[in-house]
């Protein structure tokens, strides 16, 4: 027999002197830590025995913890898949998994968030070394030989075949002086209803010759729902996700009649790390009769849906449904239905009546939901009823049907603006007219509002309609006497302004949408929003429409008045081009040509200030 002494891998010892230290007043964890191994062992057992039933046989999963006080050792035995001598020096020698960096960044120093992070990041097994001076694992997986592995957890490990008769793992602790308490069967029984009582395998304390099964060792989502209390959501809820939060809601159904499946959904309160990567993983997971079969089933979840968390556990899928079967499934399609009403249920259900609950969630998840009015048609009612804004009115967040019901009689539509930030939107001269009419003014700073916006064109019977476009004009919002003698004053203005900035607007024309600011752009009644069409450039796409904006003056602002009366070509166009500039900027775009736009700035700022003019207007 040949034993091998290796090192751990550099991350893999501060990863272990991290647990050690940072967990020392939270060492019970251990024991959930390594019976949550020895469950998933069992449960990879399970699906590998989908395709060989021959790989289980007769046998009955299940954990086993053996204290020897005599040895002063602790035994957490089980009869899942066991590990080859590569997969023991790859799981148990090395952190291979990306997760770990994660790990030791988000290490925050709270001991009792640093606890969960532990499982979240899958460096479970190592907190065997909180309570134990030396750990032993004997492991075997069925066609491989039996592997020894031990360890003081200092910095290197040792390796050796090892005779072992069945298949599965032993993990051998060999408790520090000062941890004997983990010996005691009333210590070791406690723990498990605190932290493992949901596995869906018995976990079995073997003790003076006795055995006494410690659990209730029923999947959690088969029990009934009156023997359940919210503890126990919560308990299963961090076991599933390995989140270190509780869960915001959940909502736990049992089907029966044509279609038979249990489903378990929960709203977590925090969000995922790759929440908005491009292409996130998500999902829920899928048993079939109680045997897992994937994590992330994508069919069953809509992508808008992604935060959502849970399992789904059907009696009419084939054991050995694969991913693709999943695809244009009818049972699939009738289950996924069914779970995003149930979502959308439980989001109204916090909505009505837990709001502040509501607002938190809005704030943590609302940018993906706005997915759902631009993905799912069938939905994007009920989900435009979930939806939040800010607004003119007040600092806090409003429903479309909390501003419905605050319009104004003669009020003709749902009016909104957007832009990058909330100060932008709150100061941009498009809303000076609406203002003056006392109209709320939705403002929306999410880059998803762009397309949200172009797919939701009504709320309640009531137009939505953008205050920075060509549609929501003074003409039908905003009455204005004096329109009929302005458009004759500025008759000849408005033409040769067009020619000055040909190429940089499709047209211009007055306005009274605005009350303070001499000009501001808008987009044209069909075009894609000025907004939009940056965020398309700066993907590096065109505009689709190719839509130059609408440059809508201020009649009666005293700069406009000026330049109807510049008769000098040299001052109108300097005069012209800084208004159009002015009005890019507040409208939070970017100049061509910024150097230009500041001389002339200066210019104007030197004259005000009494220096010699070189412009002479009027
Ligand atoms: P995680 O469970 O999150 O993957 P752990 O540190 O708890 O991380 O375990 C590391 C790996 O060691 C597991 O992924 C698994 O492959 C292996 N392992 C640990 N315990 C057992 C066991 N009892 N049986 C089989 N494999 C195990
Ligand atoms: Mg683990």
């Amino acid at each position: 027999m040949t034993t091998e002494t290796r090192e751990f891998q550099a991350e893999t010892r501060q990863v272990l002197r991290l647990v050690i230290h940072s967990l020392y007043s939270h060492k019970e964890i251990f024991l959930r830590e390594l019976i949550s191994n020895a469950s998933d062992a069992c449960e990879k057992l399970r699906f590998e025995a989908l395709a060989r039933p021959e790989l289980l046989g007769g046998d009955t999963l299940r954990i086993e913890l053996i204290p020897d006080a005599a040895g002063g050792t602790l035994t957490i035995k089980d009869n899942g898949i066991g590990m080859s001598r590569d997969e023991v020096i790859e799981n148990l020698g090395t952190i291979a998994r990306s997760g770990t960096k994660k790990f030791l960044e988000a290490l925050s120093g709270n001991e009792a968030k640093d606890t969960q992070l532990i499982g979240q990041f899958g460096v479970g097994f190592y907190s065997a070394f909180i309570v134990a001076e030396r750990v032993g694992v004997l492991t075997k997986r069925t066609d491989s030989e039996g592997v020894r592995w031990d360890s003081d957890g200092e910095g290197a490990y040792e390796i050796q075949p090892h005779h072992k008769a069945d298949r599965g793992t032993e993990v051998i602790l060999h408790l520090r002086a000062e941890d004997k308490e983990f010996l005691q069967p009333e210590r070791l029984r406690h723990l498990v209803q605190k932290y493992s009582d949901h596995l869906g395998l018995p976990i079995v304390l073997i003790h003076d010759g006795k055995e006494e099964t410690l659990n209730q060792a029923r999947a959690f989502w088969t029990r009934p729902k009156s023997e359940l209390k919210d503890e126990d959501y919560q308990a299963f809820y961090k076991h599933f996700t390995h989140d270190w939060e509780e869960a915001r809601a959940w909502a736990h159904h049992k089907v029966e009649g044509n279609l038979e499946y249990t489903s378990l959904l929960y709203l977590p309160k925090r969000a995922p790390l790759d929440l908005f990567e491009r292409e996130p993983e998500h999902g829920v997971q899928l048993y079939v009769k109680r045997v897992f079969i994937m994590d992330k089933a994508a069919e069953l979840m809509p992508p808008w849906l992604r935060f959502m968390r849970g399992l789904v556990d059907s009696a009419d899928l084939p054991l050995n449904v694969s991913r693709e079967l999943l695809q244009n499934n009818r049972t699939v399609e009738k289950i996924r239905a069914a779970l995003v009403k149930r979502s959308l249920d439980l989001l109204d259900d916090l909505a009505a009546n837990k709001p502040e609950e509501y607002a938190e969630f809005w704030k943590t998840f609302g940018t993906v939901l706005k997915e759902g009015v631009i993905d799912d048609e069938g939905h994007k009612e009920r989900i435009a009823r979930l939806l939040r804004f800010q607004s003119t009115e007040g600092d806090g967040m409003t429903s479309l049907a909390d501003y419905v019901a605050r319009m104004k009689p003669e009020q003709k539509a749902i009016y909104f603006l957007t832009a990058d930030t909330a100060a932008a939107a709150r100061n941009s001269p498009h809303l000076e007219g609406f203002r003056a009419k006392g109209y709320e003014v939705l403002l929306l700073t999410d880059r998803v509002d762009e397309w949200l916006t172009s797919h939701l064109h009504e709320f309640d019977g009531k137009k939505l309609e953008s205050v920075a476009s060509a549609a929501a004009d003074v003409e039908s919002v905003i009455d204005t006497p004096e329109k009929a003698a302005a458009e004759s004053a500025y008759k000849d203005m408005l033409p040769r302004l067009q020619t000055v900035l040909a190429g940089k607007i499709a047209s211009a024309k007055l306005s009274g949408r605005l009350t303070e600011s001499p000009a501001c752009l808008v987009a044209g009644e069909h075009g894609i929003s000025l907004r939009m069409s940056r965020i398309l450039k700066q993907a590096g796409q065109k505009d689709p429409f190719g839509m130059l904006p609408i440059l809508e003056l201020n009649p009666q602002h005293p700069l406009v008045q000026r330049l109807k009366d510049a008769a000098d070509d040299g001052a109108f166009s300097d005069l012209t081009h800084l208004l159009h500039d002015q009005a890019v900027l507040a409208e939070g775009g970017q100049l061509e040509d910024p150097a230009s736009f500041v001389k002339q700035v200066n210019r104007l700022l030197l004259e005000g200030l009494g220096a010699k003019p070189k412009i002479i207007l009027g």
